[in-house]
């Protein structure tokens, strides 16, 4: 930005309108482009100046604009320019205020944290990091100063931080609650409001429990004989155990739906079943399985190829 106003004419934001005036006349003298030392960009930018600094009004909104805060109400004008004693004084005071420094309340951010299905269970207290606005600790959010442009904040007013916060996370919380942490969003200006920090709560999936949204996918294994004669599976969930009954000739991949109702709020628990062979068999199992066998007329398989 080149110099300000001020500056230009050699007075101060105190100076008041008799002294501005006389350096306006001294200076246009000097620089006028029919002196011999004149300069036309010099003229033009010394009657720019004092086309504003010499009008209360815009002289005013240019203060307010560019942070020149001392004593920034006009002094009164010279005397053959007073102007009848109404309308004048009063709009300086009131319309640049509602013009310049509408307050804007700061942007609301959105975070994701994890947990494990023990600390959703009992509860937790996290550290998060979060990247958020400031207002600038140099202009203080004025964004200029003395007419220039704040060079901490490029004369925006704010400043992106980073913030470490402890968050306690209440016990029995289910997947994707969203915790509000109140003015830790974006640096609100002019007296607006900070926004909000919203905490996304992410259960840990692991290698049975998969959290999706307001359902729990669960993964069960069965034993052959399980899933020929029907069985019930306990499940262990955020809400204490639940028992799943699985009825006879249960297939792999077969799929139970169960509904829970948490304090008003309908979540899902979307069981999946697979056929799974223990690990460990013993020398009767065996002997079962080929009595078994032998028993079978092997019809699982007739149209397998020809479909
Ligand atoms: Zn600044």
């Amino acid at each position: 930005m080149k110099n300000n106003y001020y500056e230009i004419l050699g007075v101060t934001p105190d100076s008041d309108m008799c002294e501005i005036k006389s350096a306006y006349r001294t200076l246009a003298r000097k620089y006028h482009p029919d002196m011999t030392g004149g300069n036309i960009n010099k003229f033009k930018e010394i009657n720019e100046a004092y086309e504003t600094l010499s009008n209360e009004r815009k002289r005013m909104q240019y203060n307010m604009l560019f942070g020149f805060y001392k004593k920034a109400a006009a002094p009164p004008p010279p005397r053959q320019e007073t102007p009848p004693p109404r309308k004048e004084p009063e709009q300086p005071k009131t319309s640049p205020k509602k013009e310049k420094v509408m307050p804007q309340n700061g942007s609301d951010l959105t975070a994701e944290v994890s947990i494990t299905m023990s600390e959703a269970k009992y509860g937790t207290s996290k550290v998060v990091n979060i990247l958020h606005t400031e207002l600038c600790p140099k202009c203080k959010g004025r964004k200029f100063i003395n007419g220039s442009h704040c060079s901490e904040c490029n004369g925006t007013g704010e400043k992106s931080r980073r913030r470490k916060l402890t968050v306690t996370v209440p016990p029995d919380i289910k997947n994707e609650t969203r915790l509000r942490i109140k003015g830790e969003g974006n640096v609100g200006k002019n007296g607006g409001q900070n926004g909000d920090l919203f905490l996304v709560i992410k259960i840990e999936s692991n290698k049975n429990v998969r959290y999706e949204g307001k359902t729990v996918h669960y993964d069960v294994p069965l034993e052959p004989h399980e899933a020929v004669l029907g069985t019930s599976v306990s499940l262990k969930t955020l809400e204490g155990n639940i028992l799943i009954k699985i009825p006879p000739r249960t297939k792999s991949g077969q799929k139970f739906r169960i509904q829970q109702n948490v304090r008003g709020d309908v979540f899902e628990i979307l069981v999946t079943v697979h056929i799974e062979i223990p690990p460990y068999l013993s020398h009767d199992e065996i002997k079962l399985y080929e009595k078994l066998k032998k028993m079978s007329n092997g019809s699982l398989r007739e149209n397998f190829i020809n479909e």
